[in-house]
């Protein structure tokens, strides 16, 4: 079988056979791979005339919902990818992590654009920027899709996961992606894509796959394009210097080798749950996957006098693991994914002994269950001890790329912190102890070379998600060695293949552009009370002014009897002079909201059907009894619920006394039914 890469709509075999892909567990042939032929040129200019556009034109909901439908699509199709998983040498938990884990994050992403993201094609980065005295001129940031394709490089390592969770933030933010799996295990990748071409949900030229090199494709890249690259260093390095990647200044985002830590407090002594847990996870991070996470935990630092304890257990430990045929239920770790691969892995243990010792595992000799431990790419568990972390280099340079992690002793913590230093850049880091003074100290020390780190003790452990799994909401990446990039972390990763911008002009001019209304933008009145419109015929700007209510002491005196609020700066007036915001008692800031709740409010049976909350909440000045307070309500922002019946409407609000001065400024955030919703309640 050949593997066909997916150009401009086409599935297309390369002129050649291209080498032989086999599975990693029994070493047959799976399928031949070769992209010799692709026209790299014309994929990337159908990216930009077809998929760009086609993704562009829907907004952000419509995009959520898409990747949503390619989750659920995905879901029904998973017991083929998970038959051909094993053949990556992965068990059937590892597959979980790779197949569940990225459709799981197409669902994150979903859930997350629907509800963090506009029902638009611009996104609003923070509050306008008040840059003039009178306010004609103001700044608003906001992102936009960048025009290009993002083209996404991939390690063998998880053939599924690696492609999603990529695509999840890519698709969402409207741009398409050329897809480029690493060859020995392009076979999985080519599969899904497969899936997601019959399923027909994305636009035409939002996904194609290369199977096979990339040739020329980095030369046709311009400013508009983004790579996202996960794979080894030096890989990494050569791409991010290509002259045209340079020379255009093609965002280039990298996830590469990290020689991950997992630290063990000084409290966590034989005996503690914190040093079973690290035990569990350091086992845990050895074995999954048969340690082929860029998150996998490859260095062990440790108090000394713990060290030979911890050696001890984890040896014991590891001796249980059941080696062997991926396919079979007896068995607790697959194979490597490739014989290539174990080569390198024993190449990589051999560096490493050069500045350690082995104190568990054979490189050559050991167990496999159930398959043929030559044909297959099976390595078992080598853990080594270096005895003088401080000087060694091996281990915080060298990363085998496998079932394999270092002991590194420590005498004081300033030690523990220099040696996580030492890694240069790392993806996930984790530490072990129930002293929080030592988990802040760490972290202080550690957090500026780490893009996530996981602090774990007796209380979390039942919940925690552990050390190396990289979550959707959280941020993927690390400094230095680990490539410098950042991925996902909820919407930040959508940002990603977006530029961008600051905005600069009149508020009326950026609230057209942004759908967002900003203060001292035009306001419509609107015929009648706005609460009486429907989603569809209420618009951004619509305004309501209300007449003003005097604030007597009366009010003030009641409020504090019903709320059971009798703060001495509303009750005292003594006390009150005395603190240095007030001149005298002031009214309960909840009670002006409720107040300016009474004044903007219509009471009947109408379109809006509840308050859901208040964003942005301030009390500006104080009001005392006498004053007299007003409230502007302006139709901010809408948001369209599809399928509910509702859209949820934002109301910037502004409450005032008799001298103009905002007293309380927030957002109100109503639901708000649609004509249809409204009609079927007043029929009821
Ligand atoms: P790799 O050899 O660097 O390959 C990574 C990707 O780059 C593959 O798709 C590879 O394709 C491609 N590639 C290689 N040379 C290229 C070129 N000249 N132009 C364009 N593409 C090129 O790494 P790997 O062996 O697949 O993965 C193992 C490494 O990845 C480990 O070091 C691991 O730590 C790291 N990794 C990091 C992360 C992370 O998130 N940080 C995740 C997983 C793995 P071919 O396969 O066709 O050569």
């Amino acid at each position: 079988m050949r593997l066909e890469s997916f150009a401009e709509g086409q599935w297309v075999a390369g002129r050649d056979d291209g080498p032989v892909l086999l599975s990693a567990v029994n070493g047959e042939p799976i399928a031949s791979i070769s992209s010799h032929g692709l026209n790299f040129a014309d994929m990337v200019a159908y990216a930009r005339r077809v998929g760009g556009p086609g993704l562009r034109k829907m907004t952000f909901h419509q995009r959520a919902a898409m990747l949503k439908a390619l989750a659920k699509g995905l879901m029904e199709n998973k017991k083929a990818f998970y038959a051909l998983s094993t053949s990556t040498g992965a068990t059937r938990a590892d597959s979980w992590v790779d197949i569940d884990g990225g459709i799981s994050t197409l669902f994150v992403y979903s859930g997350k654009g629907r509800r963090e993201l506009p029902d638009d094609q611009v996104y609003i980065d923070g509050p306008p920027e008040i840059i003039s005295r009178n306010g004609t001129f103001v700044g608003q940031h906001i992102f936009v899709p960048l025009r290009g394709v993002a083209v996404h490089i991939n390690a063998f390592n998880f053939p599924c996961w690696g492609m999603l969770e990529k695509l999840a933030p890519t698709l969402l933010a409207g741009m398409p992606a050329i897809v480029k799996p690493a060859s020995s295990t392009a076979y999985l990748t080519e599969l899904m894509v497969r899936s997601i071409v019959d399923l027909d949900i994305l636009p035409a030229g939002a996904l194609q796959l290369i199977c096979g090199s990339t040739g020329d494709l980095l030369s046709q890249l311009d400013c508009q394009d983004v790579v996202a690259f996960t794979g080894s260093k030096t890989t990494g390095d050569k791409l991010r210097q290509h002259p045209n990647i340079l020379a255009q200044s093609v965002r280039f985002t990298a996830e590469t080798d990290s020689l991950n830590c997992a630290i063990l407090g000084p409290d966590a002594v034989a005996g503690t749950a914190e040093f079973d847990l690290c035990v569990d996870e350091i086992v845990k991070e050895i074995t999954s996957k048969a340690g082929q996470k860029c998150t996998a935990i490859r260095r062990i630092i440790a108090p000394r006098e713990s060290s030979a304890e911890l050696v001890s257990e984890l040896a014991k430990r590891l001796s249980c693991i059941r080696l062997g045929n991926p396919a079979s239920k007896e068995i607790d770790m697959g194979a490597l994914a490739s014989l290539a691969q174990r080569e390198e892995v024993r190449s990589r243990i051999s560096e490493l002994v050069a500045e350690g010792e082995i104190v568990y595992g054979d490189t050559e000799h050991f167990d496999v269950i159930d398959a043929d431990a030559e044909k297959g790419a099976f390595f078992a568990p080598v853990l080594l001890h270096c005895d003088r972390p401080m000087t060694a280099a091996a281990p915080h340079r060298v990363e085998a790329f496998g079932p394999v992690a270092t002991v590194l002793p420590y005498n004081d913590l300033g030690e523990a912190e220099e040696l996580a230093r030492k890694g240069e850049g790392s993806l996930a880091g984790s530490i072990y102890t129930y002293d929080d003074d030592v988990a802040r100290r760490l972290v202080l020390a550690i957090a500026p070379y780490h893009g996530r780190l996981v602090l774990i003790n007796r209380d979390c452990a039942e919940e925690s998600t552990g050390h190396g799994s990289p979550l959707p909401h959280l941020v993927h990446g690390g400094p230095g060695r680990a490539g410098g990039g950042e991925e996902l972390g909820g919407i930040r990763g959508v940002m990603h293949y977006m530029q961008r911008t600051a905005l600069q002009g009149t508020p009326s001019m950026l609230t057209e552009t942004t759908h967002q209304w900003i203060r001292g933008a035009r306001e419509a009145g609107p015929a009648q009370h706005p609460f009486r419109l429907t989603f569809e015929e209420i618009e951004i700007g619509h305004t309501l002014h209300t007449k003003e209510r005097e604030i007597t002491i009366e009010d003030i005196e009641r409020f504090a009897e019903l709320s059971g609020d009798h703060f001495y700066a509303h009750m005292n007036e003594d006390d009150a002079a005395r603190n240095p915001f007030f001149d005298g008692r002031v009214a309960h800031g909840y009670f002006l909201v409720s107040a300016a709740a009474g004044l903007f409010v219509d009471a009947p049976l109408g379109p809006v059907l509840a308050n859901y909350g208040l964003d942005n909440l301030r009390f500006a000045k104080p009001v005392n009894p006498g004053d007299r307070i007003k409230v502007r309500l302006t139709c901010k922002q809408k948001t369209y619920r599809e399928g509910l019946g509702y859209g949820e409407v934002c109301w910037d609000t502004d409450v005032t006394n008799q001298d103009g001065d905002s007293v309380a400024a927030y957002d109100v955030l109503t639901m708000v039914a649609t004509a249809e919703k409204m009609q079927e309640i007043l029929g009821a």
